[in-house]
């Protein structure tokens, strides 16, 4: 996990990184790399906002616990498989 020049990260990156990025937890490279990689490309653009929607939707719901990463996973994956035209190069 080093730390320099923000670089292109593809899909699968951005989207492991979501949460993190979402919550604000990565250093200002990493999230760099991930808003670099969501400003142009559309498809990883609507998980985020729909990310972003979600992680506040349970946050407000469940404010001690978050949900698990499994049903994160698994609601990210629905949506890759659902936006057809999404695919790793
Ligand atoms: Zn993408």
């Amino acid at each position: 996990m080093t730390d320099g020049q923000p670089r292109d990260i593809d899909c699968r990156e951005a989207l492991d990184r979501l949460y993190e990025y979402i919550d604000e937890e990565l250093t200002p490279v990493r999230a760099a790399e991930v808003r670099l990689h969501l400003e142009e490309c559309a498809p990883c653009l609507a998980v985020s906002k729909f990310e972003d929607a979600y992680v506040r939707f349970i946050e407000a719901r469940t404010r001690v616990q978050s949900a698990p990463d499994a049903l994160k996973k698994r609601i990210l994956q629905e949506l890759l498989f659902e936006t057809g035209e999404h695919q790793a190069p």
